[in-house]
């Protein structure tokens, strides 16, 4: 049984599929929450379960700073994944 969007709650199919934040996301849901910018599993900010881009210290500067630490955590499950 395929996952559902965190985004849009549609089926997303293996071909589609981003899963990360604990989540599954279709590649063209996965974009920055603030700015709407697509995402990928090399660019995105993981904060609160939710993508933010690269240029979240604009985007929203009051989320950024505490952003770091966790950004850091999803990108060490990301690899574990691979394996
Ligand atoms: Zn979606
Ligand atoms: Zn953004």
């Amino acid at each position: 049984m395929n996952p559902q969007c965190a985004r849009c709650g549609k089926v997303v199919y293996p071909t589609e599929k981003v899963n990360c934040l604990d989540k599954y996301w279709h590649k063209g849901c996965f974009h920055c929450e603030v700015c709407k910018m697509a995402l990928n599993m090399n660019n995105y900010k993981g904060y609160e379960k939710k993508p933010y881009c690269n240029a979240m210290e604009q985007c929203s500067p009051a989320v950024f700073r505490s952003l770091q630490m966790e950004y850091s955590m999803c990108i060490q499950v990301a690899e574990d994944e691979d394996i």
